[in-house]
């Protein structure tokens, strides 16, 4: 008797142990779909829009998290390893997750730069480094299609079964950003020529000045890497001052303290500018709120930017 108990505890204990085990495999592969992991959320919104319910994605960075300065965990590791395709943006935007991604890549995981899909006469080439392309593709909607569209390709080469739900979920995905490319000219032409000047933090938004018409600086170069310096305050500060820019904006990828700095500079020239508000440019919002998605937030953008220089441009004038 005392035998069989043992026996039987045993067993349980294996029971147990297996079902916990099937448990967790069925979580990792609950829909049968792809596994696909992709560095950014932007990237990620573009993934979801087209995988749907067909696929299990992971984003490795959450909201607010600079992809720049960003190192992959022993998680992100794991996740990658288990992935049947990783998606990151390319042209150095992970920078410090070169050297993981091209590991993935030589242990023959299907990896997958988005940007490489534009031809290379389309990208803005880096004044810092030669040969390097500014890596911020993602706020010319325009171009973004092309990319989606890329993405489209990649995840229907690895996985012809669902081709015709994927092709379906992207055709009214690029509907949806075309529509946004339209809103978002239409609002940027509510700004004159000569008020078209956009101040950020870093340099994220030079495919969006592109497409927009919008003059671009930013107190930091491509990667935050860099941090930005006494004179390059002071050049920016004099830029403002100059051009009476009402507003200048913060990014909520990028510590609001040097912008802040370059308010106060510029205050001290004698002439008033204000933060404007808070753009997102290397992460989308929180989920669950309106910038917590691609579209959304591209409207948050160019509303914000639209709005702030429209609203400080008028009290400016109403004080003098
Ligand atoms: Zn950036």
């Amino acid at each position: 008797m005392k035998r069989f108990s043992k026996i039987t505890i045993m067993i349980l204990i294996l029971s147990i142990l297996l079902v916990g085990c099937g448990n967790n495999n069925d979580k990792v592969n609950e829909n049968g779909g792809l596994n696909i992991v992709a560095t950014t959320t932007i990237i990620g919104d573009a993934v979801r829009a087209i995988g749907g319910d067909k696929i299990n994605l992971e984003i490795l960075m959450g909201p607010g998290i600079d992809p720049h300065l960003y190192k992959a965990s022993a998680g992100d590791m794991n996740k990658m390893q288990n992935a049947d395709l990783i998606i990151y943006n390319g042209l150095h935007l992970e920078g410090k997750m070169s050297d993981v991604l091209e590991q993935m890549e030589k242990s023959s995981k299907n990896t997958y730069a988005a940007a490489d899909v534009i031809d290379g006469s389309k990208l803005i080439e880096s004044e810092d480094f030669e040969g390097a392309y500014d890596p911020h593709i993602w706020f010319d909607v325009e171009l973004w299609m092309e990319v989606v569209k890329g993405i489209e390709e990649k995840i229907i080469e690895i996985d012809s079964d669902n081709q015709e739900y994927y092709n379906k979920n992207a055709k009214a995905y690029l509907k949806e950003l075309d529509e946004l490319h339209t809103y978002t000219k239409s609002r940027a032409g509510e700004l004159s020529d000569e008020k078209r000047i956009l101040i950020t933090a870093h340099d994220a938004f030079n495919y969006f000045g592109l497409a927009y018409d919008f003059e671009v600086r930013g107190l930091q170069g491509l990667s935050t890497a860099t941090e930005a310096g006494t004179s390059d305050v002071r050049n920016l500060a004099d830029f403002i001052a100059e051009k009476e820019i009402a507003a200048i904006f913060i990014e909520s990828s990028v510590p609001a303290k040097n912008m802040e700095a370059l308010k106060n500079a510029v205050d001290s020239r004698g002439f008033t500018v204000e933060i404007g508000g808070e753009l997102f440019s290397d992460s989308l919002g929180n989920p669950g709120t309106e910038e917590g998605n691609y579209v959304g937030t591209v409207k948050h953008n160019i509303n914000t930017i639209v709005d702030g220089l429209l609203k400080w441009e008028e009290l400016k004038w109403k004080i003098i």
